[in-house]
């Protein structure tokens, strides 16, 4: 598998923030977010890193490609069978659905639950491993600030993330993420809540506000945020405002 980091850490995003969780970040991402804080994983990553101990920032360096065995060594180094969750993140993880799947599998027998962070339009992927997922943590992108970076692919990003929820519903947790920026509308909120509610008005709909990071300067202010909750509120019934916590305590 082509990886990024294997680090450990309290979760920084969503209704699970604060968690004790092992991250495994795997390299590649089909999409360019104007604020993604994690552009070094765009392009499969020629070397991998292992924090040896939990917060410590201290990293060992391995060449990739990765093997399941060298992620078995390293989560349990950082102990992650006492961990809350294991989250694997990117990139996109599902551009890699067997290195998802092993990874899953490694969890499975511990107490810790396995947790699927995705841009959420990678539906085939998600086909191939969602049976092995306890959580899906799913962004709903804005075709505004998002694109492929291969412009010859569809950016039906609705119809995209619509299936990708109606899977993941169907068979274990979900909740979506959506990043708020100060060009995100009310009309752009309405349609995602829209769309969620028509496939379970109960999934949990997070919204996000943008970190200021790279391209992006500002973040939306109270006024521009609290009438998007209303909005969404109008539509689904758990719809919080949670910015990422991780970046107060200087995490990665
Ligand atoms: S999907 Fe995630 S990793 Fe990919 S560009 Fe967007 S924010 Fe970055």
């Amino acid at each position: 598998m082509n990886l990024v980091e294997i680090f450990a850490s309290a979760q920084g995003e969503g209704p699970y923030v604060g968690t004790s969780t092992v991250f495994v970040r795997l390299g590649e991402c089909d999409l360019r977010c104007l604020y993604c804080d994690s552009p070094g994983t765009w392009k499969p990553a020629a070397q991998w890193r292992f924090e040896t101990s939990a917060g410590s920032g201290k990293f060992e360096t391995f060449d990739n490609p990765a093997s399941i065995d060298d992620v078995a060594a390293a989560v349990a180094r950082l102990a992650f069978a006492e961990q809350r969750f294991v989250s694997v993140t990117g990139g996109e993880p599902l551009l890699q659905p067997e290195a998802v799947r092993a990874i899953a599998e490694l969890v499975a027998p511990t107490s810790a639950r396995f947790l699927l962070e995705t841009h959420g339009l990678e539906v085939e992927g998600l086909e191939a491993v969602v049976d092995v997922v306890d959580v899906v943590s799913m962004d709903w992108k804005s075709p505004v600030e998002a694109a492929y970076a291969d412009i010859s692919k569809e950016p039906n990003f609705l119809s995209r993330h619509k299936r990708f929820l109606e899977i993941s519903h169907a068979s274990c947790e979900v909740y979506v993420k959506l990043v708020v920026t100060p060009e995100t509308s009310p009309e752009e909120v309405a349609t995602a809540a829209r769309e969620i509610a028509s496939v379970d008005p109960a999934i949990p709909f997070v919204l996000q506000p943008v970190s200021p990071f790279a391209r992006v300067r500002t973040s939306p202010r109270p006024s521009e945020l609290l009438p998007l909750l209303a909005v969404a509120q109008e539509w689904v019934e758990d719809v919080r405002l949670i910015p990422q916590t991780h970046r107060a305590y200087g995490a990665l």
